[in-house]
């Protein structure tokens, strides 16, 4: 499309500009906010690790833990999601709400540790093999 012919529908196709509080849409793929489940959470600080825009912040004390997430520093990667092998992060896919105050999202959720889970039992002794004179 040549540039007069681009001028010429941008002058007649009005403004693409979204008066607020109207919001784009968005895909169904779309990273929004991510989401913590404490039930999940095990306190390993992967996710922390993981966020290289501070947005999580993760506080190891005796017996307890403190996990934060700050939005406003959020890029929505959902680098913390793939790490966390519990599922204890997810993603909206909507578009995060709009907000005028600093931390205004920011969560903070201080949970106990839990005690680690029971090993499983060791299987039964293994069958004899026939050709060792083992019963089968
Ligand atoms: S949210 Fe997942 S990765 Fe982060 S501390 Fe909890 S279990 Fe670990
Ligand atoms: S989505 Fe990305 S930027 Fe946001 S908290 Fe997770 S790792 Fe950090």
């Amino acid at each position: 499309m040549n540039i007069l012919a681009m001028l010429w529908k941008n002058l007649w196709s009005g403004p693409r500009t979204l008066i607020f509080p109207s919001r784009p849409k968005v895909s169904a793929q779309y990273r929004g906010l991510v989401r913590f489940n404490p039930e999940l959470c095990i306190g390993c600080a992967i996710c922390k690790m993981r966020c290289t825009s501070h947005a999580i912040d993760f506080k190891g004390g005796k017996g307890e833990f403190t996990w934060s997430y700050n939005p406003g520093q959020c890029t929505f990667c959902g680098r913390c999601v793939e790490g966390c092998k519990e599922h204890a992060l997810s993603q909206e896919s909507a578009c995060p709400p709009i907000y005028t105050t600093d931390g205004e999202l920011k969560q903070s959720f201080t949970l106990t540790r839990k005690p680690p889970a029971p090993r499983p039992a060791p299987a039964a002794a293994q069958t004899a093999h026939p050709a060792t004179g083992g019963a089968q």
